[in-house]
């Protein structure tokens, strides 16, 4: 007899931040159409209950950067489903810039916003995530860490920070059975990609991109729900491009 496919995710949950818009709202469809239980978090009550409405998921509305918001999202996940077994850790973007313009302000905005938010909300989740079979915690990055991207340097300065702590936890996780991973996106069509357009040249990066093309956010999502599933349970402390060629490294 055939074996049933390994990438159902029926009856686990999953809480998917950065999820009104973008890779964050494709991540949740996509989570939902494996039959997880999904929460979804972000800003924007509106815009954010209007699409959780639509999938048939948890909106719980509010603010990476504030911890208060943070405990509200575990709490609301755990009061409606019962556990966590998938976080995924996505939110916004730092303001383009060169190095040289980086004062103290704007660098504690960008390590609150990609480092702290990620680290506070997955230590609230770890004792739910102890409790499933199967714990996972994917973060969304960018191809910037790989390849610092020109006019990005604080994108370029603080995501690779969050990479080498999703690798040194994913050592201290793996005796049980929690997989830590990371995306690298490359050019990704969404809000986020037509604010970059406002101050760099389109035709100029779709040239780098060997498949000729900008990634659609269900070609990230597709990823997530990989690593989510059953299929990806030997995956753990790797950090994968969804670039459609675009960088140049062979790691
Ligand atoms: P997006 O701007 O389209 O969506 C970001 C989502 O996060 C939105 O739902 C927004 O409301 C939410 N958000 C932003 N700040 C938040 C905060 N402080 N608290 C709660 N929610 C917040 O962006 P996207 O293109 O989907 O990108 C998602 C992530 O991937 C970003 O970090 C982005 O920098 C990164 N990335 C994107 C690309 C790309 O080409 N789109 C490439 C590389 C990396």
């Amino acid at each position: 007899m055939k074996r049933a496919p390994n990438t159902d995710l029926r009856g686990r949950t999953a809480i998917v931040c950065g999820a009104s818009s973008g890779i964050g709202l494709a991540i949740a469809e996509e989570l939902d159409r494996a039959g997880a239980n999904v929460a979804m978090f972000a800003r924007r009550r509106q815009l954010l209950e209007k699409e959780a409405d639509r999938i048939g998921a948890l909106a719980v509305q509010g603010d990476l950067t504030s911890p208060r918001d943070l405990r509200k999202l575990v709490e609301r996940t755990i009061g409606t489903f019962g556990g966590i077994d998938i976080l995924v850790n996505n939110g916004g973007g730092p303001p383009a810039g060169p190095a040289l313009e980086i004062d103290d302000e704007s660098l504690e905005d960008a390590v609150t916003l990609l480092l702290f938010s990620a680290v506070r909300l997955t230590n609230l989740c770890l004792p739910h995530l102890r409790e499933s079979k199967a714990g996972r915690i994917i973060n969304i990055t960018s191809s910037a860490v790989r390849e610092p991207i020109d006019n990005l340097a604080l994108s370029n300065a603080v995501r690779p920070g969050l990479v080498g702590w999703a690798k040194t936890l994913s050592h201290e996780l793996g005796s049980q059975g929690i997989t830590v991973n990371s995306i690298a996106p490359g050019r990704i069509a969404t809000e986020r990609l037509e604010e970059l357009y406002e101050t760099r040249s389109r035709d100029e990066d779709l040239a780098q991109i060997p498949l000729g093309r900008f990634g659609d956010p269900h070609e990230v999502a597709a990823v997530v729900a990989f690593l989510a599933s059953g299929a990806a349970s030997y995956v753990t402390g790797t950090l994968i491009p969804v670039d459609g060629g675009a960088s140049r490294g062979l790691l």
